[in-house]
């Protein structure tokens, strides 16, 4: 096989045999075939996209460069959530232990925030102690003991994704359909799963702007999780603005406490108790998604999701003491109160940009190994559609560091916009969508 010819089969729009995908991924993989000649690859297949054939051998190349978990000797259906990212989305430290409370397994191999997204590792890691660096058999050990662990992609975990993604990102090649499907899914697939529960978000701080692409990227993940016969559903979400009200690791870390003790109901919790609701329902433990959801805020209600939370933690090596007590957490040295400049309603948000502000208070990274301040963040505290006065309290902003503090609060009217007439706020769930509808 000629690596010339397959790019050139890929350029001129023909569909590439499984063979042809695996000598591509395989020789990549290995550094047999040089970057120039992989991205020019990448370049075809974005262009000329992937069927849900090629999409499938794609993921399944990428799945087998690295190890496939078997989770076989762990009783009990194991089902993960998948969210494609945005702003304040903390879902997966409250979906875990609700989920493993209700004795369905929840493995979860997480990725760190990079750009205005924030990942799921730096918030567990701002808890005191918290591990997320742990082998593969503490992964079971901690599997089998509490019924959920969240740890980070270990190197053996579908490597090719990590060196494909790498170059996508310096060659404009990220957004495509097929790609973005066969990164998740080769990940998610690694981890020994029998299900899946897909949050795509849409709007201007998720990667997917608008409902169309969000809703054909939905259906492409689940015709390749159909193909590996994963049990799956996806939502389509709104990403308009950032999800609950705090934004950043240790004060999402604080507001997923706050969900879990049942001290706070927003849209947060909305997504939350649905999301998990869908996975009770995929592991067997409920006859529909809506019993699933009635299970979930059962579980909240009984206390059982916030003594879960704390098994997990503990488990992990974090210090419950801070989850018990989150006053204790230490306060970072510079905060702003923003206040509101009008009476009138909130339009919009910023939303990508709100998460960029994050990242300059400290609490994201622009490059792989860039520090983390953990108590960096936002609380913002209203939605779009609020009635706001002038010189409430829109926002409140930390940091460690008295220059980034001053920029953002300087600029942080540009990244809201009021109306002094009412608003309709965005739908939160836009669709469900099922395996086979
Ligand atoms: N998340 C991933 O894991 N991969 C992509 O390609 C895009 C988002």
């Amino acid at each position: 096989m000629n690596v010339v010819d397959l790019i050139r089969k890929k350029r001129d729009g023909k569909i590439l045999e499984k063979n042809e995908i695996e000598f591509l991924i395989s020789g990549y993989t290995k550094n047999e075939i040089p970057d120039y000649q992989f991205s020019s690859f990448l370049m075809a297949a974005y262009l000329k996209g992937l069927d849900p054939k090629e999409t499938s051998y794609l993921t399944n190349a990428m799945l087998y460069s690295g190890k496939v978990l078997n989770l076989n000797s762990i009783s009990g259906v194991k089902i993960d959530k998948h969210s494609t990212g945005g702003v304040g989305d903390k879902t997966s430290l409250i979906i875990a232990p609700i989920v493993a409370s209700t004795g369905v397994r929840v493995p979860m191999i997480s990725g760190s925030g990079l750009g205005h997204t924030g990942g799921t590792l730096d918030k567990l890691e701002s808890i005191p102690g918290f591990r997320t660096n742990i082998s593969i058999n503490e992964y079971k050990k901690i599997l089998k003991k509490c019924g959920a662990v969240l740890i980070g992609q270990t190197k053996d975990i579908a490597p090719a994704d990590k060196l494909i993604y790498a170059l996508r990102y310096v060659t404009a090649t990220v957004e495509s359909i097929p790609l973005i499907t066969a990164s998740i899914m080769s990940k998610k697939l690694a981890e020994g799963i029998d299900g899946l529960v897909l949050d795509v978000k849409t709007g201007n701080g998720a990667f997917m702007k608008n409902e169309k692409d969000a809703t054909k990227l939905a259906n492409s993940l689940i015709s390749t999780a159909k193909a590996f016969n994963k049990k799956v559903i996806a939502f389509i979400t709104d990403m308009n603005q950032p999800l609950g009200n705090y934004i950043s690791n240790w004060l999402e870390v604080y507001e997923s406490i706050l969900i879990l003790k049942g001290d706070k109901k927003n849209d947060l919790y909305d997504l939350c108790i649905k999301l998990a609701g869908a996975m009770i329902f995929l592991g067997g433990k409920s006859k529909s998604i809506e019993d699933g959801v009635t299970i979930a805020q059962e579980q909240i209600k009984n206390g059982n999701a916030f003594e879960k939370f704390l098994e997990i933690v503990q488990a992990q090596g974090g210090d419950i003491t801070y989850i018990n007590n989150p006053e204790k957490y230490p306060e970072p040295s510079y905060k702003k109160i923003i206040k509101s400049p009008i009476n009138g309603y909130l339009k919009s948000v910023q939303t990508f940009e709100l998460g960029m502000a994050a990242v300059e208070l400290g609490a994201g990274r622009l490059k792989k190994d860039d520090k983390i301040d953990s108590t960096a963040g936002i609380i913002f505290n209203y939605k779009i559609g609020d009635k706001i006065k002038e010189g409430d309290v829109i926002a409140e902003i930390f940091s460690n560091d008295k220059r980034s503090i001053l920029n953002v609060e300087k600029r942080f009217n540009k990244l809201v916009e009021f109306s002094k007439n009412r608003v309709n706020p965005p739908k939160l769930i836009k669709q469900i969508i099922k395996q086979g509808e």
